[in-house]
């Protein structure tokens, strides 16, 4: 199978990071910005990177825009390109498009507009940092909906050598442990007899509300 071809428009942090990271990972990407100096500083860091203004659609036709299998839109600031952009992207049949939103109501507005996916990564790292502070143990944090999410654990040392069913996670914070890593291979749904040993990390969905309850009745770290 051909390997998928990415085009980012927008280099600031987000969109560079994305781009660069991809190019690091062996696909092919093209970096698009209308700032020629953005261009310059990431020339090297990608596979091809033009100098473009995305809300001109002759502009975006001409590279061929089509042809790419997916399409990231990281341009924050101004609201107005990025969802003119998502249009056109759209209009030109790009198969998935993968948009930045500034907000809520920015998002909303993609949804409607053909973004295939919508990504807040400020609301989201937020999200981590806030968790991570709360308690130290949680190393990833992603949101399901507004009510669930997955939170990824490092196995507190009042966890180690108990197994699933001593610590009867489900009954007393509503919380399901979905998989268990163990130096880089995943039990997944794990047995009640599984135990949890040191250096382990637990991979839980539940309400968030719950999930809160399960991070601080472990924050005593
Ligand atoms: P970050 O937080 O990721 O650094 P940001 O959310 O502040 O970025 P901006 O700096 O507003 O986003 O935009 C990112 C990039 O998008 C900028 O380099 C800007 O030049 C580029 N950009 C904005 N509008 C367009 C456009 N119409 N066509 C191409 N590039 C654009």
């Amino acid at each position: 199978m051909a390997k998928k071809q990415y085009a980012v428009i927008g280099m600031g942090r987000f969109g560079t990071s994305v781009a660069s990271e991809l190019t690091e990972m062996g696909f092919e990407v093209l970096a698009i910005d209308e700032d020629e100096d953005r261009i310059q500083d990431v020339v090297a860091r990608v596979t091809h990177a033009v100098t473009a203004d995305s809300t001109d659609e002759e502009a975006l036709r001409s590279l061929g825009i089509r042809n790419f299998d997916v399409v990231v839109v990281a341009i924050g600031q101004d609201i107005q390109a990025s969802i003119l952009t998502t249009l056109i992207l759209k209009d030109l049949g790009v198969p998935t498009i993968i948009v930045k939103a500034q907000n809520e109501l920015h998002g909303k507005v993609l949804e409607k507009t053909g973004a295939d996916k919508v990504v807040y990564p400020e609301r989201d790292m937020g999200l981590r940092v806030a968790h991570n502070l709360v308690s130290p143990n949680i190393l990833d944090f992603i949101e399901l909906s507004d009510d669930y999410s997955i939170a990824e654990i490092k196995a507190p040392s009042a966890m180690i050598g108990l197994n699933l069913l001593q610590l009867n996670i489900r009954a007393k914070y509503r919380c399901n442990v979905m998989a268990i890593k163990t130096n880089n291979k995943m039990n997944i749904s794990p047995y009640a007899e599984d135990v949890i040993k040191e250096g382990d990390i637990l991979i839980v969905v539940g309400k968030n509300t719950d999930l809160t309850g399960l991070e601080l009745a472990y924050s005593e770290e």
